[in-house]
């Protein structure tokens, strides 16, 4: 095991480039991405009982109840892979998530977290996921620039098709918005009031907010 652990959490609003930036920062320091909407999408599409529970939540935009997620995510840190750190996108997004990270961490004596917080303007939000674009086969991340629903997938290496997120749809964005600000913007200040959030403008060329991500996250 390394001396250090880089248990990172990436936070932010919908569509603030959570996922997009967890991908390059979990592959630039080596520990895995674990992100609970891609979890819970798998499981939807499996139509597992977990599946089964979830699917109505996310498609109207709404977080999935704290004791599902909360369940995920401490079974899946707690696995091997993670035992230098992870990073974690879309979890925590309550304060009882956090208190419950918290206390499993605590427990197995891991190290303190490091909270990066991508700050995103409104506008540019709604803007960023009505465009968003995804491919089912590669999981890859697009916008409606590089292919509308239906067309193939722009990854050379991949003969998937895009779709558009079903939580991407106008009703589902202006609620996911909402429940940010009522349940997961309060973390802000619960992870300042701990000293251990960095603010990391989400706004610019991609590769310019990985290169301020990843210092924050190795600093
Ligand atoms: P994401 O891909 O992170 O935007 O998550 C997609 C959807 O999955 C969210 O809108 C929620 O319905 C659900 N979800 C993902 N992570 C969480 C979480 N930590 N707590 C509650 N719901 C979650």
């Amino acid at each position: 095991m390394a001396d250090r652990e880089y248990n990172l959490v990436m936070l932010g609003p919908p569509g603030a480039g959570k996922g997009t930036q967890a991908v390059r920062l979990s592959e630039a320091i080596g520990v895995p991405h674990i992100s609970t909407g891609d979890i819970l999408r798998e499981a939807v599409a499996d139509d597992s009982e977990l599946g089964r529970e979830a699917k109505g939540y996310m498609d109207a935009g709404e977080l999935v109840p704290d004791e599902l997620v909360i369940a995920i995510a401490r079974e899946r840190v707690a696995r091997e892979d993670c035992a230098d750190g992870f990073v974690l996108d879309g979890f925590p997004r309550t304060v009882p998530q956090a208190e419950a990270l918290g206390a499993a961490m605590d427990e197995v004596g891991r190290q303190a977290l490091l909270v990066i917080n991508l700050a995103v303007a409104e506008e540019e939000i709604v803007r960023r996921l009505s465009s968003r674009r995804m491919c089912k086969e590669c999981g890859g991340i697009y916008t409606a620039d590089d292919g509308e629903v239906g067309d193939p997938c722009p990854n050379p290496d991949c003969d998937g098709a895009l779709y558009q997120r079903s939580d991407d749809a106008a009703e589902a964005i202006t609620e996911r918005l909402r429940a940010y600000a009522a349940q997961t913007e309060p973390l802000i200040q619960y992870y300042t009031d701990r000293g251990v959030l960095a603010d990391v403008p989400g706004e610019g060329k991609p590769d310019d907010i990985a290169e301020a991500v990843h210092q924050a996250a190795i600093a």
